[in-house]
């Protein structure tokens, strides 16, 4: 099958360059030219732009930042109109549920498929294969997608009909973000009272505050090898990425009716936070808890 690739930052970088380690033909975009030496390298197609990166492809993978992009790329740009009839699409941007739903619309209006399908793992995920793929879509094109996810991913789940993958998304990572800033909270108060953060870690680990950030995303600097915080949170998941997910789940609840205190709560905290570090990975929030003499 031939595969166009359309954004290869942190996260689409490595999963393309699995597609390829997988045989596949990859044509790729990227609107930073320099981000596609690797997959060059590996064999892939460097398009100019995206409509020749789209030219003769059977799958048409994005990995963007934020709805605005995927908007703009597809309907704005009107790519959906230089992709073939038959085509599939899968966008994996986390984005808005409405946003994927209106673009799904208008692709399926031209005989496209399109699922959304958002990715959880981190940039370590990606890179390993081992990504969580969370799809919105029909059963049959899920069943068309599923061997290009299997090649970047372990766990593949159907949420439900279109933008539903994006629903899961947006609620897991909302609980992301409280679970990383109540870890962050809870080392730094061990810490200012004379606890060593490796200890507590190890305690916590085996104990009923074991979650996630604390087990395999650890905030503190210098606790565990090959995570942001051991490279000054330079990599990973951008804070202002988090900011983002954290209005879309206030969008979600506004829509619903839904009350979230504490989706609320982490949503201002990494506000704050995004202030001075949008571009530091989102487990830099320890920062604003960390006591430094
Ligand atoms: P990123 O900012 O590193 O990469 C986005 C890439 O898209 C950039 O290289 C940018 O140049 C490119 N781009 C933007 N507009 C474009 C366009 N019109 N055409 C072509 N390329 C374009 O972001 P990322 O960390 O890779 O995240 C991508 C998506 O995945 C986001 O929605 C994010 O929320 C989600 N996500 C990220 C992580 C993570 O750990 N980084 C984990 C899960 C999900």
């Amino acid at each position: 099958m031939t595969i166009a690739f359309i954004g290869l930052g942190h996260m689409g970088g490595p999963m393309a360059l699995n597609l390829l380690k997988a045989g596949h033909p990859v044509r790729v975009f990227d609107l930073v030219a320099s981000v596609s030496a690797p997959h060059q390298k590996a064999g892939a197609y460097v398009a100019a732009d995206p409509a020749s990166a789209v030219e003769g492809a059977d799958v048409v993978f994005t990995m963007l930042p934020a709805s605005r992009h995927v908007e703009s790329l597809y309907l704005g740009d009107g790519l959906l109109a230089r992709i073939e009839r038959g085509t599939l699409v899968v966008d994996c941007s986390t984005i808005a549920p409405a946003s994927a739903r209106k673009v799904a619309e208008a692709a399926l209006a031209r005989g496209i498929d399109m699922l959304d399908a958002p990715v959880s793992g981190g940039t370590a995920a990606a890179a390993n294969g081992t990504l969580t793929f969370i799809v919105g879509g029909s059963a049959a094109a899920l069943e068309r997608a599923r061997p290009l996810l299997d090649a970047m991913g372990k766990n593949i789940f159907h949420a439900g009909a279109s933008g539903a993958g994006q629903v899961a998304k947006i609620a897991n990572n909302m609980l992301l973000a409280i679970h990383m800033a109540g870890t962050a909270e809870a080392l730094a108060l061990g810490v200012a009272n004379g606890l060593d953060p490796k200890i507590l870690s190890d305690i916590m680990v085996k104990s009923s505050g074991r979650n996630w950030s604390l087990e395999v995303y650890n905030p503190w600097p210098g606790l565990q090898e090959n995570v942001p915080a051991s490279r000054s949170y330079s990599g990973g998941f951008g804070t202002s990425l988090m900011l983002k997910d954290l209005g879309l789940a206030a969008e979600a609840s506004i829509a619903s009716g839904s009350a979230i205190p504490l989706g609320g709560l982490a949503r201002d905290l990494y506000a704050l936070h995004n202030a001075t570090a949008g571009a530091l990975d989102f487990s830099s929030i320890v920062e604003l808890y960390r006591k430094r003499r």
